[in-house]
């Protein structure tokens, strides 16, 4: 797979994905709106492409990694024509239906079209961990991989487009609820003189065990059954001490409120003996 590729934006990921690429020795263009991103490629052997459509002719891949949809449009519209008859991989972070209305462009231009999520800063890229999302073109995932194993772990989840960034930002609304989670309970220490330091060298080991449980609450929620035995109920979870210690402390009780939210609304419903796992139904459907 020693294809001409081309990478369209040279930010921190895009130079990191093209720097991957130079390295392995994969003839390389590179072009960034802005000039001077491309030094250090070209030392290694990219070569610099003047304009994005004369990057689009050098390569028979294409790969855009941009700030957002909209400057991917602002840069691939005008060059749908030359795209005509190439695979696009864009990495870019979208939304869904972003990515699936890049998809229609791109079959309505006659471009193969894999869009992708990136689980990775840019330091990880080729490194062990790196894990990357695609969804769109089987063909194109499936011609390309030992170019996209040069990035990292690739996960093809289908032919609809939106899939790898629907995980993408499924995966994030997890992590950044976890964060907030960590924050909150460093926020509750701090008033007792515990840095967050120390706190963290605390939640790092337990959060990471508690971890285990989602595939138990997994088997819970895709069974469709929560009263099966052994779990812990919904009564039992109930986060008043949480609150009560939070506000004594004299920290935000939001974070935690929130989930008390969820589980009060499944109570309320008439489940509290059900498990824990039920606030997934106050997330899934919130009328
Ligand atoms: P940067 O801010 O470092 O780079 C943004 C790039 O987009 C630059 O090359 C910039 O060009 C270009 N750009 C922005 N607007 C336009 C426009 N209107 N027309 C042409 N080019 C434009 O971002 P990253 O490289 O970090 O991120 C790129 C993508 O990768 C984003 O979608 C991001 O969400 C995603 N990503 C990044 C991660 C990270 O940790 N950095 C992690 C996972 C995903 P210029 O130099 O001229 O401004």
């Amino acid at each position: 797979d020693n294809v001409q590729v081309s990478v369209l934006g040279l930010g921190a990921m895009g130079s990191a994905l093209a720097g991957a690429l130079v390295r392995a020795g994969h003839p390389t263009t590179v072009w960034n709106r802005s000039p001077g991103k491309a030094d250090d490629l070209v030392a290694r052997g990219a070569r610099l492409a003047a304009t994005a459509g004369d990057a689009v002719r050098g390569g028979r891949l294409v790969i855009a990694c941009l700030l957002d949809h909209a400057s991917v449009r602002e840069v691939l519209d005008p060059l749908a024509g030359e795209l005509a008859g190439r695979a696009l991989i864009n990495v870019t972070t979208t939304r869904p239906a972003q990515a699936r209305e890049m998809a229609a462009w791109a079959a309505q231009a006659g471009v193969a079209y894999l869009d992708g999520g990136i689980m990775a800063v840019p330091d990880m890229i080729g490194r062990p961990g790196a894990s990357i999302l695609y969804s769109g073109s089987a063909e194109v995932f499936d011609q390309h991989r030992p170019l996209l194993d040069l990035w990292g772990g690739g996960t093809y989840f289908g032919d609809d487009a939106g899939l790898a960034s629907l995980y993408d930002l499924a995966l994030l609304s997890g992590m950044y609820v976890m964060f907030a989670g960590f924050m909150h309970g460093a926020a509750m220490v701090a008033p007792a003189g515990v840095t967050a330091r120390e706190f963290a060298a605390m939640a790092a080991p337990f959060l990471t065990a508690m971890t285990d449980g989602f595939q138990e609450y997994a088997a819970v929620i895709d069974g469709g059954d929560y009263t099966v035995e052994g779990q812990q109920s919904l009564e039992f979870s109930d986060l008043g001490d949480l609150l009560a210690a939070s506000s004594d402390q004299g920290v935000s009780t939001e974070v935690v409120a929130m989930v008390q939210r969820l589980i009060q609304r499944q109570i309320d419903a008439g489940h509290g003996k059900e498990g824990f796992a039920r606030i997934f139904e106050s997330i899934r459907r919130p009328g």
